[in-house]
């Protein structure tokens, strides 16, 4: 696709800006440098890999764009659970999530707010996160979506600063998968709250 020299920029300098606002937060990825590829498939899809992004742009380059391009960036932190299984949603969850804070840090509470309550409507009357089928239809918006609700409630919880902090351990941890973060939420804030997040996962 070749794109013009603006828009090229336009995106280069989110990509930079996405990267630095979650290194802030998270420290900085383990990955090297950062290739991004522009498709213009007829289905737009985005993916991450390990310092790869390709990136669905078929119109201009708008807010939602924007926000699907944080959500890739995110995903060189949140790459390494196990994409096969329902503990995706700790890739897609925590990659949408992070994208969600860091537009709230970007463009302050009530477009943050706004982007809750779209979360919300989007979640409506989804199945569980937990043990979700590989194959069911609304797999994909239950490990995104659903999932990064789910995050928002914990953050509610247990406070901005506490949820960063779990983060950027989880982040750390040798073992990225569904037990670990929930035994970091035991070890911090205590077995109610991880009991509470836990049905959470299965309602
Ligand atoms: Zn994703």
């Amino acid at each position: 696709m070749n794109l013009n020299d603006k828009l090229r920029d336009t995106i280069k300098r989110n990509v930079q800006n996405h990267y630095e606002s979650l290194s802030l937060l998270f420290g900085k990825p383990d990955s090297g440098n950062l290739t991004l590829a522009i498709n213009n498939y007829n289905r737009p899809i985005s993916y991450t890999r390990k310092e790869f992004i390709s990136f669905s742009l078929n119109n201009s380059f708008d807010k939602e764009s924007n926000q699907i391009l944080a959500h890739e960036i995110a995903h060189l932190w949140w790459n390494k659970a196990n994409i096969k299984n329902w503990e995706d949603w700790l890739n897609e969850g925590l990659a949408e999530y992070s994208s969600l804070i860091l537009f709230r840090e970007k463009y302050g509470n009530s477009v943050f707010k706004e982007n809750i309550s779209k979360l919300k409507t989007k979640i409506k009357d989804l199945p569980p996160i937990y043990n979700i089928n590989y194959n069911n239809e609304y797999r994909q918006d239950v490990v995104t979506y659903k999932s990064a609700y789910l995050l928002y409630e914990l953050e509610n919880k247990i406070g901005k600063t506490n949820f960063i902090d779990l983060l950027k351990i989880f982040y750390k941890s040798n073992e990225i998968n569904n037990a670990t973060f929930l035994s970091l939420i035991e070890n911090k804030f205590g077995i109610a709250i991880k009991e509470e997040f836990e049905s959470k996962l299965k309602e």
